[in-house]
Order: structure tokens, then C-alpha cells, then sequence
């Protein structure tokens, strides 16, 4: 029996889109945004949108409202005022000093190169406990996964099918917060999905190792978990992940109408040829109406159609 079984769910589903504006959106993305709304509207949910700019040295400060253009322009609207990552320092750091409170965190003063080949740090690597977390320190944060969490912690993925990692050997202690006092990823997402209600999670199969991590944060905290459903990546010829590392095309908001068709082929929906030229609403009314994603079962990646690559000569 999985810890985390996927078919717990029975409150309004609230679901989201959550990029990192680290550039503009390519079909890789489009695919997650797409996918996380047909699965929300189908079930008659929210699908909100949360723009994940924690990460200022690896952001280009015109993608946030590029992205939001884009979604504007193929059609996806989502419910309510954005959030920003931004803008939620202080709630990140309550999160942080609830796990340090708990013994779930502790301050880390090793460097990178120090803790190569080490999970768990127990004993060792330990800093003085800054008094104050938020103030520069030499210092990381990292959550404690015990080492004597040998079990596998599973979950039911909704397309994957059961998903499980050990603790204690395949993660161990993870930052939470960074030397440079910018927050993670897994420490921020769930905070933000927990606060915003999120229950259904479906986003890209890059991240299901990350999934664990952030079940750990949740059960530390005593916060119900989403339900997951990681879609396949879209690769190059290559095998790479269409990303916006390698350089794959940035989406334009006039030819949408083609663009949304492919995507939902590309999902394996089917939809009507002639539904290519009938707009945007039509298609994704369409989508909505026959949104299938067991098509997806099993799958974890597909190639990216040609014109969705990489620019030639990069
Ligand atoms: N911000 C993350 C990204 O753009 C996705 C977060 C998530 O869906 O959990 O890769």
C-alpha cells in the first residue's frame, strides 16, 4: 500500500500552473500549462496560475508577463489574481521555522564539494544555529530525512502508477533553504500549494523525483499531500528535454490556434482537423469535453514535433 494512494481525493479540485520565469514559454511548457488546465476544467476546478520567481540570478525579468501573455492569447485563463513567489518570503520562512522548531531542519555548513558522495549528514556538517534564520549566514538549511528512513516512501502517481524512493538512500538531507538565502524549490512549492488548497497536481515527469521530497516536507508539517499526475517531456531528436537550457523556440501568441491543435495531438487527444481553424475557445471547449489522460499511462517521454525544436544552429 502506497503512503500516499492516489484515490483519497473528494474535495473540489483545485489545480495550478506553476512556471519559473527563466524564460519565455516553449511547447514543453505549453504542454504541462495545458494538460494541468483541461484536467482542472474537466473536473470543474480551479486552475490557478503561481509564477515561481524565486530565483532571481537564473530569471530574465520580461518572461513573467510573457508568459502570462501567451496563456492569454491560447485561451487559458486561470481563476483569480497570480501569485508571485516573490512576494511570499515571510511565509516561506514561517514554514522554515516550523521545521527547525520540530527538528526537522537544521543548519548546514558544508560546502557542495564537501558533502560529495554524502547523504546524511548526521553529526557532522552541523553549523552553530544562526539565531536569527533570516539573516545572511554562512550557513544552509537542509531538511533532516532521517537515516533510518530505509522504507521506500510511495505514492500513486494517476499516470505513472506506484512511485517510490528511499528516504534514507535516494534523497537524504535536502536543502531547504540555500547559502545564498534564496529559498528552494521544494520548500517554497509546497508551502504555496498547501496554502493555496491545491489537491491535484499535474505537471511534467522531470519532476517525480522531486515528489518525494516534497512528501517529506508534507508529512513533517502534517499537511495533506496533492494528488500527482506527471505527464511525459517532450524531447528533441536528441533525447534532451525541450527546455529553455536548450534553447527551444519560444511560443509566439499569433499562431496559437495551430500550436494549442498540436499540443492536444501531442497528448494523444485527437482532436478534429477542422477544429484547427475554429478558434481557440472551440478547440479548447473540445478539449475539455473529451480530456483523456489515461492515454498518457506509462508514458514518460515523447518527441517534440520538428517545429517546436531548437533553433537551428544552436
Ligand atoms: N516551477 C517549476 C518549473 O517551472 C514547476 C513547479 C511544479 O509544477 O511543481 O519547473
Amino acid at each position: 500500500m502506497p503512503d500516499f494512494p492516489a484515490d483519497s481525493f473528494a474535495a473540489p479540485y483545485i489545480g495550478r500552473f506553476a512556471p519559473s520565469p527563466t524564460g519565455p514559454l516553449h511547447f514543453g511548457s505549453l504542454l504541462a500549462a495545458l494538460a494541468s488546465y483541461l484536467d482542472a476544467r474537466q473536473q470543474h476546478g480551479l486552475w490557478l496560475l503561481r509564477i515561481e520567481d524565486i530565483d532571481p540570478p537564473r530569471e530574465d525579468p520580461t518572461a513573467a508577463s510573457r508568459i502570462l501573455q501567451i496563456l492569454d492569447a491560447y485561451g487559458l485563463h486561470w481563476d483569480g489574481e497570480v501569485r508571485y513567489q516573490s512576494q511570499r518570503h515571510d511565509n516561506y520562512l514561517a514554514t522554515l521555522d516550523q521545521l527547525i522548531q520540530q527538528g526537522d531542519a537544521f543548519a548546514c555548513a558544508c560546502s557542495r564539494k564537501q558533502l560529495q558522495n554524502t547523504l546524511h549528514l548526521d553529526g557532522h556538517c552541523l553549523a552553530p544555529v544562526p539565531e536569527n534564520p533570516d539573516l545572511p549566514d554562512s550557513c544552509a538549511w537542509r531538511f533532516k530525512v532521517r537515516s533510518t528512513q530505509q522504507e521506500p516512501l510511495c505514492f500513486d502517481d494517476r499516470l505513472q502508477g506506484q512511485f517510490c524512493l528511499s528516504p534514507a538512500q535516494d534523497i537524504g538531507d535536502f536543502v531547504i533553504r540555500r547559502r545564498d538565502m534564496l529559498w528552494s524549490y521544494q520548500l517554497a512549492v509546497v508551502t504555496d500549494d498547501h496554502d493555496q488548497g491545491i489537491n491535484q497536481i499535474v505537471r511534467g515527469i522531470d519532476l517525480i523525483d522531486s515528489t518525494q521530497r516534497q512528501l517529506l516536507i508534507y508529512q513533517a508539517l502534517g499537511w495533506p499531500a496533492p494528488i500527482y499526475a506527471h505527464i511525459p517531456v517532450a524531447v528533441e531528436q536528441n533525447g534532451q528535454k525541450l527546455s529553455k537550457q536548450n534553447l527551444a523556440r519560444a511560443l509566439e501568441p499569433d499562431d496559437s490556434g495551430s500550436t494549442l491543435w498540436t499540443a492536444l495531438q501531442w497528448l494523444k487527444q485527437s482532436p478534429p482537423i477542422e477544429l484547427q481553424q475554429d478558434g481557440n475557445q472551440r478547440l479548447l471547449d473540445w478539449a475539455i469535453q473529451h480530456w483523456n489522460p489515461n492515454v498518457l499511462t506509462g508514458q514518460q517521454q515523447l518527441a517534440a514535433p520538428a517545429q517546436f525544436q531548437r533553433l537551428p544552429g544552436n
